[in-house]
């Protein structure tokens, strides 16, 4: 909270002096465009002597030197070719995980990667139960991904949710009033639609629709109006008529054609991931963690932006890390591990017949859909755990790519991905069916309230003998004291109707 204000400015420089169009909103708003950020932040490493960079690197795995971090392995995506790092210290800040089939525009092979390798190499993970879900488009197939659907509702235009079968779900009126210029709308508006999804009412792609009928029924100006205000204020950041690379002329031609649009719920940030601490040290010897991957300060609810969290964290990482090369020597790895990392990594060229590591990524993404998505239960997650247990014993040593070859080989790096998707999802999952209560973005319709007397506690997970254990820690009260009994939750209110 401290180092925001400075980190921000600091990158706000940056991205004056990149040329990237960017708004300050009082008091204290910030906004530029997800591009605009990357140009900001490449800014900022030209500006700063000593930094090499390097780039298009899969990294597989860490090298260790006893307990110690001493290195990465990993290869070129294009050429194929092997890298081996040797390194004081390493900082991993490879972002999220997310096992939906229905992807943001976030990367698309968002397997996790950063988090399973550092929980390889023996640092802990927290909080993996919980995934926060925005509305994400599953048309027109242009904008698969956009959270376009998400940003008209934001932007209050007059908009309704259908689900599957045309009826309308409607928010209730109390749950409406806690929304109200709260970060909780996100949670309330996921649990009232993802209900109706619980009760198998989704459309044929497994999502729900938005529905313009009271745009399209307001006088034709009116709808220009709202329409062309929201397209001049997106102009400010974005190419006039388009948000990314949604043209919303297109989309306002299919608003007014077609009346409705599907879209789904996705994760939008994993609040879960490594275990840190203040100074972004994980507890293995020279591995720190930054961002989206570290198990970070949100919880249960990412209640503010991460960005903010993004570039606090990771300058804290970078300075601490650098500390600790400042002490230290470069130490050379146990033997053989970089033959037995490179071996994993060439093992979805082998001969032979195998399984395609894209069909297998798609049934573990559609597991996680079933049991896994903002409204569970221990049916619906003890299926999904045990389908993400099949994958581990019977396919995952199976894969095997179309193309042997290793010049960009995507089927490869699915193959990799889903390794560390399978860690993701089973500390996720297992997390999610011990955490017998509802809390922030976790919602069971088998335990609707918060258990504080049980649950007031972080789920941690880590290898032990070659096996995931989960255990648990109270966290340490200085000025707040823990709550304890249990309360009633957003969930209580739409599964069991009780008033909040
Ligand atoms: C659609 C969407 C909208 C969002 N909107 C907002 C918002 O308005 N405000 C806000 O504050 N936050 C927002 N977020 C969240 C925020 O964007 C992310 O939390 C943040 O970008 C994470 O930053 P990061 O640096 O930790 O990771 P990322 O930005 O995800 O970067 C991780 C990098 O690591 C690379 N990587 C991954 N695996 C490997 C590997 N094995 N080897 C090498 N490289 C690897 C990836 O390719 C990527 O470049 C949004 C997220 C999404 C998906």
């Amino acid at each position: 909270m401290e180092e925001g204000p400075e980190a921000v400015y600091r990158c706000w420089q940056w991205a004056e002096r990149a040329k990237v169009k960017q708004q300050f909103i009082k008091p204290a708003g910030w906004m530029l465009s997800g591009s605009g950020m990357g140009r900001a932040l490449r800014q900022g490493l030209q500006e700063t002597p000593g930094i090499r960079t390097q780039e298009d690197i899969m990294i597989v795995d860490l090298l260790k030197s006893g307990d110690c971090v001493c290195g990465a392995v990993g290869f070129h995506v294009y050429s194929g070719e092997p890298v081996v790092f040797r390194a004081k210290t390493v900082v991993i800040a490879t972002g999220g995980w997310q096992p939906f089939s229905v992807t943001s525009t976030n990367s698309d092979v968002t397997c996790g990667d950063g988090i399973a390798i550092a929980y390889r190499a023996g640092a802990q993970l927290a909080d993996m139960e919980f995934q926060l879900f925005i509305p994400t488009a599953l048309e027109p197939e242009c904008s698969r991904g956009s959270i376009l659907p998400y940003l008209l509702i934001a932007a209050g235009l007059p908009v309704d949710v259908l689900d599957g079968e045309g009826s309308l779900i409607p928010t209730p009126k109390a749950l409406q009033k806690i929304a109200k210029g709260s970060e909780l709308g996100k949670i309330i508006a996921d649990a009232c639609w993802s209900q109706r999804l619980a009760e198998g009412k989704q459309t044929e792609n497994g999502g729900l629709y938005l529905d313009f009928s009271r745009i399209n029924r307001k006088p034709h100006f009116l709808v220009n109006t709202v329409f062309w205000l929201v397209l001049n204020q997106m102009k400010k950041l974005y190419r006039y008529g388009y948000y990314h690379s949604d043209d919303l002329k297109l989309w306002k031609k299919l608003m007014e054609e077609r009346g409705k649009l599907e879209f789904a719920l996705c994760s939008e940030y994993s609040m879960g991931g490594i275990v840190i601490d203040e100074t972004m040290a994980t507890r293995v010897p020279g591995l720190y963690a930054a961002g989206e991957a570290g198990s970070g300060v949100f919880g249960a609810c990412r209640v503010a932006d991460a960005t903010t969290e993004m570039l606090v964290q990771g300058s804290r990482a970078g300075s601490s890390a650098a500390q600790y090369a400042a002490g230290s020597e470069f130490l050379c790895g146990d033997s053989g591990q970089t033959e037995q990392i490179l071996q994993k990594v060439g093992a979805p060229l082998r001969e032979g017949d195998g399984i395609d590591p894209l069909k297998s990524l798609k049934k573990l993404r559609a597991a996680a859909d079933v049991g896994f998505g903002p409204i569970r239960n221990e049916a619906g997650l003890s299926r999904t755990l045990a389908e993400i247990r099949r994958i581990r014993g019977q396919e995952l040593p199976q894969l095997r790519t179309a193309s042997r070859s290793p010049v960009y080989n995507y089927g490869r790096m699915c193959a990799l991905g889903e390794e560390n998707l399978l860690t993701c999802a089973e500390a996720g999952v297992r997390s999610a069916l011990m955490r017998k209560e509802s809390r922030g973005f976790h919602l069971r319709s088998d335990f609707p309230a918060v258990d504080n007397s049980r649950f007031a506690a972080r789920i941690l997970a880590e290898r032990d003998g070659g096996e995931m254990k989960l255990s648990t820690r109270k966290p340490e009260a200085h000025r707040i004291p823990i709550p304890s009994g249990s309360e009633l939750t957003v969930c209580d209110y739409i599964v069991n109707q009780k008033l909040i």
